[in-house]
């Protein structure tokens, strides 16, 4: 804004337009919004994948368009996730083949974006993000206002009290069955199949065959086969088998006659909190075709969640359990919701079934899923919301969305949120059918595609949070901000501080510290309790508590020497020419080829410091010094192939079973961890004795400034390289680490 007069017309506040071309930020969002709009509208528009869009892709002219438009808007978000600092796919196009790869960039992006946006509003209101909101008119005992909900401005239509949790009693102290926070993966909670067609596997394990008469490597063989099928089997989907062999029920390939919902104001709602009224609920459910499903969940006073509320409701009438109440007695509900004959609606289940497996062992086979009904129908907007409006013309206010569900008694105003949640479902579900079948001429296609995709979303396992070494950087590369060696180890102390005190007070990581104070507190490297406090505002009770252990680790973090690192990746570090990247002393310029050898000496050093190859810094060159002094500050991003006691399994590649994370930590992660410490000795024991006699490698390596090496390394240390330059895809590197560098790099195994 210039305060120079150019002839508004506008008085005082005129002149500062918001940016330019808007007068204010009004102006800015509406132009936003139209263009969002439009352009959903547009992408809804397109012909459908898989049937119109091959047929249109067969004339030329729509694919010379389609391609000139595909990258202009490739192009035009790459720019966008540059600017916010994420990957971007323009940059390295060549590595990304996928669609997913491409899609999964997509996501991290928004994610980032919108962390960031989150960010500024928790600032902007002085609130914290996932505090639970709750009803205008409930009374608790003691609202702890202060600086909690500071700024929150009262005049504004609805009013949400915000609510110090602390008010009401944690329900986690009554469940009958210990909530499990530990870092191990997450085994299903069933117990009993019902309307199975394959069996669960039984729970003993064979006997060890060694006593039997075979040879002792076959016993072994035979052992290990056995126990990878039992470990399999403990860790797949109860109903996969049952799920994959489901067919389509009849009822939904011809157009149903929608059956109108009973009015809101006359339909018997009952609340069920005892395992009798379940019971019969169940018994009730049992006779039904259809029944629609809703559950509410609270994640801010919990490590993993809790499910405090089920709604059903049938044709005639509704339900709402008190599943903090009947959690350990939901599970009998399986007998109808995984009955194959009956359909289970639901608006958005991705959630809800998560958190059926998680909190009651519950499954769903047979789903039918409004959203994507809504999805498939290019409605524009899924939200249920919206189907509401459109078929009902009922105003719903998702008000309550974010309330805190655990409060007992439920007032009335939540229990009829609550109970509104799944009554029209119903028709809402006959209403999408008929559509689905209008729009497919009469065909049931759209009505199959629908129904598929929801049996897949009941496939969906829950999968629990482990920690890694490397969850901090996965958290820190969504921000944008470049810390520097003391920052980055702050960083990890708070991060791992966090997770633990998390899962043991049974706390969300939100509650214990916000990522946006564990931010500020690792940029920040306060001297003092007070500076850490300052950070936080308003300060998380546990960091109060905590004020002296959070102390120490960032006095622990300020004695790690102090390097500027311009970019860091996954514990590597590759430098940019500009950096003064050693401090005062060190003035020599630092060429391309130098960096190349540098970068290189750093992670043959993590490889060799592993193994315990090398210590000696009188035989080390220069730049293996500077590695080394850089190496002190970080973490082996290979450790995690070597043994641990712990369990590391990479996000990212966890789920990829063509990965060597997926089976090395599939492999790991089945083991107990007593039977690890013991194969670590072992191994440590069997290495000891391999370098003794032999299984040497020779390590010859070619950087652009010439071979270096050959240098020695074990057996281990080969095989690390093997995976790190040969099977490892470069989606699993960091950005940096990519394949023209590997190959630039051209490394050869030689024994
Ligand atoms: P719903 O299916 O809309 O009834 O939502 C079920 C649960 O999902 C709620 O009880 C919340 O715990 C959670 N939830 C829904 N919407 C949001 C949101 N926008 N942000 C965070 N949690 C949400
Ligand atoms: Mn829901
Ligand atoms: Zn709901």
């Amino acid at each position: 804004s210039g305060p120079e007069s150019k002839n508004e017309p506008d008085t005082e506040s005129d002149t500062a337009e918001f940016c330019p071309g808007f007068k204010d930020v009004d102006a800015f969002v509406k132009r936003g919004l139209g263009g969002v709009v439009a352009a959903t509208k547009a992408s809804g528009l397109l012909p459908q994948a898989g049937d119109e869009f091959d047929f249109y892709r067969s004339f030329p002219g729509f694919q010379d368009f389609c391609a000139v438009q595909g990258e202009r808007l490739l192009h035009c978000m790459s720019q966008l996730m540059q600017h916010h600092g994420c990957r971007s796919f323009m940059k390295d196009r060549s590595k990304l083949t996928g669609l997913e790869e491409r899609f999964d960039l997509v996501i991290e992006s928004n994610d980032v974006i919108l962390e960031k946006v989150g960010i500024m509003l928790d600032e902007a209101s002085g609130v914290t993000r996932s505090q639970p909101v709750m009803p205008a008119g409930y009374q608790p005992p003691r609202i702890v206002v202060s600086s909690w909900n500071r700024k929150g401005n009262d005049h504004s239509g609805e009013t949400f009290h915000l609510l110090h949790a602390k008010n009401i009693q944690r329900p986690q102290l009554k469940f009958k069955e210990k909530v499990d926070n530990s870092n191990t993966p997450f085994v299903a909670k069933i117990f009993v199949k019902p309307n199975a067609i394959k069996p669960l596997p039984s729970c003993e394990l064979t006997e060890r065959p060694e006593d039997l008469d075979v040879p002792p490597a076959l016993a072994d063989f035979i052992h290990q086969l056995r126990t990878q099928e039992h470990m399999d089997d403990m860790f797949s989907h109860p109903y996969q088998y049952e799920l994959e062999h489901l067919v389509m029920p009849e009822i939904l390939r011809s157009r149903p006659d929608p059956q109108l919902y009973k009015p809101l104001a006359e339909t018997s709602c009952t609340f069920i909190e005892t395992l009798e009224d379940l019971v019969a609920l169940n018994e009730k459910l049992a006779k039904t075709t259809e029944f629609a499903v809703d559950l509410e969940h609270h994640s801010y006073r919990s490590f993993l969640g809790i499910t405090c509320l089920m709604q059903i409701s049938t044709r005639e009438e509704d339900f709402i359990i008190d599943t903090l109440e009947l959690r350990s007695e939901m599970y009998i509900l399986n007998e109808s919701f995984t009955d194959p004959t009956i359909v289970k609606v639901f608006h958005g289940a991705d959630s809800d079934i998560e958190w059926l497996q998680k909190d009651f062992g519950v499954y769903v086979v047979n789903m039918f899923d409004t959203h994507h009904a809504a999805r498939s129908l290019n409605l524009g907007r899924n939200s249920l919301d919206h189907l509401l409006k459109l078929y009902c013309s009922v105003d719903s206010n998702k008000r309550y969305q974010l309330a805190d569900w655990r409060i007992r008694p439920l007032p009335e105003e939540m229990l009829k949120y609550a109970q509104a949640d799944t009554h029209y479902l119903l028709y809402v579900y006959d209403r999408v059918r008929a559509d689905l079948f209008d729009a497919a001429n009469g065909q049931s296609n759209l009505i199959q595609v629908v129904w598929s995709k929801s049996k897949d979303l009941c496939l969906k396992k829950y999968v629990k949070p482990i920690f890694t070494e490397e969850s901090y950087m996965e958290l820190h590369r969504k921000q944008k901000k470049s810390f520097n060696s003391q920052q980055l180890v702050a960083f990890r102390l708070l991060f791992s501080w966090r997770d633990k005190l998390a899962r043991e007070e049974d706390e969300s990581t939100g509650y214990v510290l916000p990522n946006h104070m564990m931010m500020k507190i690792a940029e920040e490297l306060p001297k003092e309790p007070q500076g850490i406090i300052a950070c936080c505002n308003p300060t998380p009770p546990l960091v109060r508590q905590q004020i002296n252990e959070l102390h120490q680790l960032i006095k622990q973090a300020r004695e790690i020497p102090l390097l500027k690192v311009s970019e860091v990746l996954s514990g590597f570090i590759l430098c940019s020419s500009e950096s003064t990247l050693f401090g005062p002393h060190d003035t020599s310029h630092v060429s391309e080829s130098d960096l190349m050898e540098l970068s290189l000496q750093v992670i043959l050093l993590f490889l060799l410091k592993e193994d315990e190859g090398v210590g000696n810094s009188g035989h080390l060159t220069v730049a293996q010094q500077k590695a080394c002094s850089i190496l002190e500050s970080f973490e082996n991003p290979f450790r995690m192939y070597l043994p641990s006691k712990d369990i590391h399994i990479s996000k990212n590649a966890k789920y990829d079973p063509s990965t060597k994370i997926y089976e090395i930590s599939n492999r790991w992660k089945l083991q107990s961890i007593e039977k690890q410490q013991k194969e670590a000795q072992a191994k440590q024991e069997a290495k000891k004795q391999a370098k003794k006699a032999k299984g040497i490698y020779r390590l010859e390596v070619c950087t652009p400034a010439g071979p270096v090496g050959p240098i020695k390394v074990s057996c281990v240390v080969g095989l690390i390289f093997s995976v790190a330059c040969g099977s490892w895809k470069p989606a699993h590197c960091r950005q940096e680490w990519d394949e023209a560098r590997l190959k630039r790099i051209n490394l050869r195994i030689k024994e």
